[in-house]
């Protein structure tokens, strides 16, 4: 039902893409994303970050920006004391970018240790023939040129899910490759599970990328999203 309201705000606001302005989607399916929150002046800025133990990330927040690291407007390991530096600097870069861009604000991120994960892709794209395609396969901002991705007709059971895990070229470094601890591979088919729910239950969504979902030996964080909605 919460999933329901949030979409329907969308449809009124009138954008057909959104990004990480949409990540109650994930929490309302029990996907699990970093503790954040998205603000719009520099210093409810501060008050969030100063919430979050330890460094943040902060992002640009734009229907119109929906690749944000390409404009600079990803910041990661911000300290308190950078925070209103960086806020201003990530608005410049969006202005800079596309002055008539509608700014919704910075999204203020707990930091995700990306040292003991691996950054996968879960998706979901509507093919006009086998309809709902959900995706797997190792994410970052590299996915376009790697290209290690899977696909299975949604809604996909737990073992399918599951073979998808196992299917890419690097499946290896999820099981835990040069001494590094495997991931939760658990996790990540409950997403993959729980995102093709999502879409069965809202045809609406016309794709949908998490990227990533950082894969960790205790769980999984959908640090990034991103969809279309017709
Ligand atoms: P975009 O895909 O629009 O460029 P993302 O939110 O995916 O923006 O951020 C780009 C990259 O920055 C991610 O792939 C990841 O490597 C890093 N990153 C983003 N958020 C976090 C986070 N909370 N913790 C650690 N790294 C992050
Ligand atoms: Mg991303």
């Amino acid at each position: 039902e919460r999933a329901r309201e949030i979409l329907e705000t969308v449809k009124e606001r009138d954008e057909t893409r959104l990004g990480v302005e949409a990540m109650e989607l994930l929490d309302a399916y029990g996907i699990e994303t970093p503790q954040g929150e998205i603000v719009d002046d520099p210093s409810d800025a501060l008050s969030v970050a100063e919430e979050i133990d330890g460094n943040v990330v902060m992002k640009i927040v734009s229907p119109d920006i929906l690749h944000k690291s390409d404009i600079g407007g990803v910041k990661v390991g911000v300290s308190n004391e950078d925070v209103y530096d960086a806020y201003e600097d990530l608005i410049t870069r969006a202005k800079n970018y596309q002055p008539d861009a509608n700014i919704l604000g910075v999204q203020v991120q707990e930091m995700v240790n990306l040292d003991d994960g691996v950054e996968t892709i879960v998706g979901m794209n509507r093919d006009p023939q086998f309809g709902p395609l959900m995706m797997f396969g190792l994410g970052g901002i590299f996915v376009e040129i790697l290209e290690d991705t899977t696909f299975r007709v949604a809604p996909v059971a737990e073992s399918e899910a599951e073979t998808m895990t196992k299917e890419i070229d690097a499946a290896p470094m999820l099981r835990g490759a040069r001494g590094a601890d495997p991931v939760d591979i658990g996790g990540i088919t409950e997403t993959i599970q729980r995102l093709s729910q999502l879409v069965t239950d809202f045809p609406a969504i016309l794709e949908l990328d998490i990227n990533p979902l950082v894969a960790l030996p205790d769980g999984v964080q959908a640090v990034d999203v991103r969809l279309t909605v017709d």
